[in-house]
């Protein structure tokens, strides 16, 4: 007979893990406890050692669907006399829980919701201890129906035995609901009038119709129409003013099959947990419009994650449905009825809402696989907020992430947490929404942050926001932080190389950063090797206008004007002869190292006219197009400096020559690779590091991302990316934060006041 005290840490609070494991003891006979404490939970068992092992096993295999399991730590203890397993009342030193994000619909209740004897049948809201809302309907730690907005519903008879019942999979389900007790859902038009009982029939009806409806999910309003129709997707980007970007759509796995190419590991992500819009590659069908997503090769697909999207799928048969954030451009989605009868009845025609209410805002998820490994571009709805543990006490701090695809990030104790995804903060209502998300997350978790960390780019909004904030405010280099970021998933200390290629990051001379090797210590980063300097002609505009980059990397390249007017043949004569008095000039004109506008110029070449009308719109128009290649364009290294002007002339002139231009972005690509895997070397041979960090959206490219990690792993290298802390700039917070508590001692609590010197980071020694 032994006893063994188990530590579970990771996210295990809210995945019914504590049933679970109740069971599993009494299908074993062993005696003891559970119960939840703040780093996760703390089990002890007591039997046969043969049958304490097959418990630790069979945790170990089949943990809960929802649980992130960071470590397990046993020791044998002193046995105790006892008769029975428990499940003990959660002890909590604070309110600090490692809650888990909202979980899609089990393969249990989904069984129940289709099942015409179970009195759940078809019901909208059925959940159960693995799944259901979490994070979008809390109001206060800790996770009890108490603090939720199902407060406001009192359990029936029968859903409150479930819920005080063990055995049962409704055991603490805090959302647990039925049709007697639980919310309800109503379709009505846009003056508010209900329009039928029978909601989701009709509703799908009138999506039939080519009618767009704002249905209430779980993050927020979505819109959604007939992915098959044309001119109601037509009429959607137009009422959303999105003209390009590709929408989301919510198929069944059947029809899936028929539109998509997708691996077993895409079809595992797509039913996880967390069952975010995952990217497939697209097949030829005649059930999808062409304009859900023309230009590029993927889809952004989904499966119905919540039963209310269960059922609308059901009932829309072979249908596909888009299924987008319902907000207005460059806005936040909307979340609360009384804003989306307001706002979006610009757009949809019926609201089918219901009354449970949502206390924050989440956006769908974006992943992708890589190398058969989820990569996640987008974290939100499922994912967030992301919970690490650290084993020494951090800074109390907020990190203030970047401008564009903002997430922040709080640290305390041992704690850090990750925000979801909260826009582009350009606007005043993502201004709006980050400071409620901030508001929500520094009570719910009891965080008073002591200091603010900000990126350098003295223009960010962030960067004002954090000078208002009365704190002292620390700033990191943007692609430092990047790197960071991923030394912090993945706990590293050692020295690494590190390659940042993304946008535009405000650089330590003033320049805009993009395209950079760095190499040491995480906490302490050279910058060895860059793309060369160009001209951004018109500063930020050039971001969205590829044409900027084109013609400035032409110019650079010294190609003659009789060439160069043939290359921009279709542009108006005076937007180039303006950009081009602007390049002579230096008139409004920063410097630039962007690997990402490179980027944009490659895919202006090879026909990308028109603006970026979202992030990296060029970069996927190239990557979809491009063949594999194995030829490659010639640059050579100067100074340290990559020029690429040679790979620009190379391009200019296979285009002049009619090679073909699925082989001209093939080539492009290749040469990429070629850079970061030649440079890496070269660096590694001057400084003896073997290990590599990959950061930046750049590295959203399927090809760049596998094969880098491909060529460079064979090579001998640790090769790290950032996996779930999001890739582009939705993961710098969490690198600002590892560069603070780079600070060491001097920091601690107690110093902060009288030792800190803000913004000593601004010009980097
Ligand atoms: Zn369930
Ligand atoms: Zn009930």
């Amino acid at each position: 007979m032994i006893r063994i005290r188990v530590k579970i840490i990771g996210v295990v609070q809210g995945v019914g893990f504590r049933p679970e494991v109740y069971n599993l003891a009494n299908k074993l006979k062993l005696t003891g406890f559970i119960f939840n404490d703040l780093n996760g939970v703390t089990i002890e068992i007591q039997g046969q050692k043969k049958i304490t092992d097959e418990f630790i096993e069979s945790l170990k295999k089949n943990p809960p669907r929802a649980a992130r399991i960071d470590a397990i730590i046993f020791k044998e203890i002193k046995t105790k006399k006892e008769k029975e397993f428990l499940i003990k009342p959660s002890k909590y030193e604070g309110v600090r829980q490692s809650l888990s994000p909202d979980i899609s619909i089990c393969p249990d209740c989904q069984k129940e919701l289709f099942d015409p004897k179970n009195r759940r049948y078809l019901y909208p809201f059925i959940n159960c201890y693995s799944c259901g809302p979490r994070f979008t309907f809390i109001k206060k730690m800790p996770y009890d129906r108490r603090n939720t907005t199902m407060s406001g519903f009192k359990m029936c008879l029968e859903c409150a035995a479930e819920y005080n019942d063990p055995k049962n999979r409704r055991f603490h389900a805090e959302p647990i609901a039925c049709s007697k007790c639980g919310p309800a859902l109503k379709l009505i038009d846009k003056k508010g009038k209900e329009i039928s009982k029978d909601s989701i029939r009709e509703a799908v009806k009138l999506i039939k119709k080519g009618k767009i409806i704002a249905v209430k999910g779980l993050g927020g309003y979505q819109l959604i129409c007939d992915a098959g129709n044309k001119e109601a997707v037509n009429y959607l980007r137009e009422a959303k003013n999105r003209p390009h970007k590709p929408l989301a759509i919510m198929v069944d796995e059947g029809t899936l099959k028929k539109i998509a190419q997708v691996s077993a590991e895409e079809i595992a992500l797509l039913k996880s947990a967390s069952s975010p819009i995952v990217l497939v590659k697209k097949k030829k069908n005649n059930i999808v419009a062409e304009n859900v997503a023309s230009g590029v090769n993927e889809y952004g697909v989904m499966l119905p994650y919540t039963p209310l999207h269960q059922l609308l799928i059901k009932e829309a048969g072979e249908k596909v449905l888009v299924v987008t954030s319902g907000n207005l451009s460059g806005h936040s989605i909307i979340f609360k009825d009384q804003e989306a009868l307001k706002s979006l009845s610009k757009i949809a025609d019926y609201f089918l809402m219901h009354n449970r209410e949502i206390t924050v805002g989440y956006d769908d998820s974006v992943a992708r696989i890589v190398n058969k490994e989820p990569l996640v571009i987008r974290a939100s709805r499922g994912v967030s907020p992301l919970f690490f543990k650290r084993d020494k006490d951090l800074i109390p701090a907020l990190a203030m992430g970047a401008d564009l695809k903002n997430s922040f990030a709080l640290s305390s104790g041992k704690d850090i947490i990750l925000s979801q995804y909260i826009g582009d903060m350009g606007s005043a209502s993502v201004k709006k929404r980050w400071l409620d998300v901030r508001n929500l997350y520094e009570e719910l978790f009891n965080i008073s942050p002591q200091v603010v960390v900000a990126d350098l780019h003295p223009g960010y909004e962030t960067t004002k926001i954090a000078e208002n904030l009365g704190l002292p405010v620390y700033q990191f280099q943007h692609h430092k932080a990047h790197i960071a970021s991923v030394a912090f998933e993945h706990s590293l200390s050692e020295p690494v190389i590190g390659v940042a290629f993304d946008g535009l990051g405000y650089g330590e001379d003033g320049n805009f950063w993009g395209g950079e090797f760095f190499s040491g210590d995480p906490c302490n980063l050279n910058r060895e090797h860059h793309l060369a300097y160009f001209p951004l002609l018109g500063g930020d505009i050039a971001s969205v206008e590829p044409v900027r980059a084109a013609l400035s990397l032409v110019l650079e390249s010294k190609i003659n004007s009789e060439r160069i007017k043939k290359i921009f043949g279709d542009e108006t004569n005076d937007k180039i002869f303006n950009l081009k008095t602007m390049y002579e000039k230096k008139i409004n004109s920063p410097l630039t190292s962007s690997m990402g506008r490179l980027f944009d110029a490659a895919s202006y070449f090879i026909g990308f006219r028109g603006q970026n009308t979202y992030e990296g719109e060029a970069a996927c128009y190239l990557e979809s197009m491009a063949e594999e290649a194995e030829e490659k364009y010639r640059y050579s290294v100067e100074n340290r400096t990559i020029l690429v002007f040679k790979i620009i002339e190379g391009m200019i002139k296979d285009l002049e020559s009619g090679v073909k231009k699925e082989k001209i972005a093939g080539k492009f690509q290749r040469t990429v690779l070629e850079i970061i895997v030649s440079e890496t070397l070269k660096i590694s041979k001057e400084t003896g590091i073997r290990t590599v960090c990959l950061s930046g959206g750049v590295f959203q490219n399927r090809y760049l991302l596998e094969n880098t990690l491909k060529k460079l792993s064979k090579k001998g290298f640790n090769v790290y990316y950032n996996k779930m802390v999001p890739i582009s700039d939705g993961g710098i917070a969490l690198g600002q934060l590892y560069l603070l508590n780079c600070k060491g001692p001097t920091l601690t609590k107690e110093t902060i006041n009288v030792s800190c010197h803000p913004r000593s980071d601004k010009k980097n020694k």
